[in-house]
C-alpha cells in the first residue's frame, strides 16, 4: 500500500512497502539523468523484492520548470509535498551569479534544515582516474549545510546595509573596511557544528569506519573554524566516552594500534587537507567540515575517482531528507542525452540504503560497477578510457539496469 516514510531523530524509521517519494528532475542535464536513473532505481526495486516493493513516485517541480507553471521557482506546493512524504530526490537547479535569486538548492536545505551534506568519495574499478592509485580511495564527507558563508547574509558593495555595517564596526569595534566594500557574514554555531560532528560519529560507529577527521581553518578564522574545531572534540569527549580516541592518545596510550569497535578523531587545516586526500587517501574516513570548505572539497574529490559525474549526494536533518548529485545544472550538455548518470544513480541507491532498502542499494551498486568494468561508458570517462565503448546517458541507464543481479535479465 502506498505511504509516507516516517522519519525520527534523522533516521526512516517507518517504510511501506510502496512508499510515496517526491522527485524533481531540475535544470540543465537534470531531465536526462533523471531519467536514466529512474529506470535503474525501479528495475532494482523490482529485482531486489520481486514486486512486493515498489516506489509511487511523485512528480514536483522547482527551479526554471516550476518558474513556468507556476512563476514562482520554488513554490509551496513543492515543499508542502516534500514536507509530507520527508524522502525525496532531486535534480541540480541553477543560480545565478552575482545577481538574481539566491540559490534554490541552498534555500531547501535551510527550509527544512538538512543540515548534514554526505557525499561519499568511493572508487569504482575500472574508472579512469588521475591518481596511480586510486584504489585507496574511500571516504565520505560530511559537509554543514546551513550555515557559514553560504547562510547568504551578505550585502551589496555601496548598499545602505553595507555602508551602515561599515560604520557600526569602525565606531563600536575600532575595525576599518573599505568603502564600497561587499560585506559577508560567515556565522558558524556550537549548535550546527555539533550536531553534525555527532552525525558524523554516530555513522562512522554505526558503519565501522575507523576514523572521523575535522577539516577546518582555524588557524586563520579562529572564532568561526577554530570553533568548529574545539565543539567538535567537544562532542567528541562529552557524548561518545570511551568510544573515541584523540589522536595523540592513540599513539600514547595504544601504541598507534585502533583497539575494536573505536575510532579515532583528528583534525587537520583544509589547506593541507588537500594535499592529503591526494597523497594518503587511505588515512582518512569520514571527513566532517564547514560548508564552504564541503563545497569545494566535494568537487575536487569527485574529481579523484571519475569526476562529478560519479558523484552522489545526500542532504540530511532530524525529519526531512533530500538526494542530489554533487554536481549542478551542466547547461551546456542539457538536453543532449550525453551526461553520465551515475551520480543520479548513485544518489537512488544512497536513497535506498537510507530506506533500508538494502539489497536494492547493492545491486545497483554491482551493475554501476559491471557496467564500467566492461568500459560501456558516457562521454565524460570515453575521453579518458582506451579501448571503451561511448553511450548515450539513457543508453547508459539501460546498460546498467541489464547488468543488475549480474546481468540475469534480458
Ligand atoms: P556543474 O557542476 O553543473 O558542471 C561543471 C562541469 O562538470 C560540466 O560542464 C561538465 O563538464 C561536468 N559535469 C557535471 N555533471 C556531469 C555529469 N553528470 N556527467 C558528466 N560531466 C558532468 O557546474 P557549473 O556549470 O559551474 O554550474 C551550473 C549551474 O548549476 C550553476 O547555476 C550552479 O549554481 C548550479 N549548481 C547547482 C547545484 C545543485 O543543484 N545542487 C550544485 C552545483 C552547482
Amino acid at each position: 500500500m502506498e505511504g509516507r516514510v516516517e522519519i525520527k531523530d534523522g533516521k526512516a524509521v517507518i517504510v511501506p512497502d510502496s512508499p510515496v517519494i517526491p522527485f524533481i528532475e531540475g535544470d540543465g542535464v537534470g531531465a536526462d539523468i533523471w531519467r536514466a536513473a529512474v529506470l535503474v532505481l525501479d528495475a532494482a526495486v523490482e529485482m531486489a523484492y520481486s514486486g512486493r516493493r515498489r516506489i509511487a513516485w511523485q512528480e514536483v517541480w522547482a527551479g526554471e520548470e516550476a518558474r513556468k507553471r507556476y512563476g514562482d521557482p520554488l513554490p509551496p506546493e513543492t515543499l508542502q509535498v516534500i514536507g509530507d512524504y520527508k524522502v525525496a530526490i532531486k535534480g541540480p537547479l541553477t543560480t545565478p551569479v552575482a545577481s538574481g535569486f539566491r540559490s534554490l538548492n541552498v534555500a531547501l536545505r535551510q527550509i527544512f534544515d538538512l543540515y548534514a551534506c554526505i557525499r561519499p568519495i568511493r572508487y569504482i574499478q575500472g574508472t579512469p582516474s588521475p591518481l596511480k592509485r586510486p584504489e585507496r580511495v574511500d571516504f565520505v564527507i560530511f559537509r554543514e549545510n546551513t550555515e557559514d558563508v553560504y547562510a547568504g547574509i551578505e550585502w551589496r558593495g555601496g548598499s545602505e546595509e553595507a555602508g551602515k555595517l561599515i560604520r557600526f564596526v569602525r565606531e563600536n569595534m575600532d575595525v576599518e573596511i573599505r568603502e564600497g566594500s561587499g560585506i559577508g557574514l560567515k556565522p558558524i554555531s556550537p549548535f550546527a557544528s555539533k550536531r553534525l560532528v555527532r552525525r558524523a560519529i554516530e555513522y562512522a560507529l554505526e558503519r565501522g569506519w575507523r576514523s572521523v577527521t575535522l577539516v577546518h581553518k582555524g588557524n586563520i578564522m579562529k572564532y568561526t573554524e577554530g570553533a568548529f574545531r574545539d565543539w567538535g572534540y567537544e562532542v567528541a569527549q562529552q557524548e561518545f566516552e570511551g568510544q573515541v580516541i584523540k589522536e595523540e592518545d592513540l599513539e600514547d596510550v595504544f601504541s598507534g594500534g585502533l583497539p575494536e569497535g573505536k575510532i579515532v578523531i583528528k583534525d587537520r587545516l583544509a589547506d593541507a587537507m588537500f594535499q592529503q586526500v591526494l597523497l594518503k587517501p587511505e588515512d582518512y574516513d569520514i571527513l566532517v567540515m564547514p560548508n564552504l570548505n564541503g563545497d569545494y572539497f566535494s568537487d575536487a574529490c569527485a574529481a579523484q575517482v571519475g569526476g562529478l559525474g560519479m558523484a552522489p549526494g545526500a542532504n540530511v536533518g532530524d525529519e526531512v531528507a533530500i538526494f542530489e548529485p554533487t554536481h549542478g545544472s551542466a547547461p551546456k550538455h542539457a538536453g543532449q542525452d550525453k551526461v553520465n548518470p551515475s551520480s543520479m544513480i548513485l544518489s537512488g541507491a544512497m536513497m535506498l540504503e537510507y530506506l533500508d532498502w538494502i539489497e536494492a542499494a547493492r545491486l545497483i551498486e554491482e551493475a554501476l560497477q559491471k557496467t564500467i568494468r566492461a568500459k560501456t561508458v558516457t562521454y565524460d570517462l570515453h575521453r579518458q578510457m582506451r579501448g571503451a565503448t561511448l553511450v548515450s546517458c539513457s543508453q547508459f541507464g539501460e546498460e546498467v539496469a541489464k547488468n543488475l543481479g549480474g546481468g540475469k535479465r534480458t
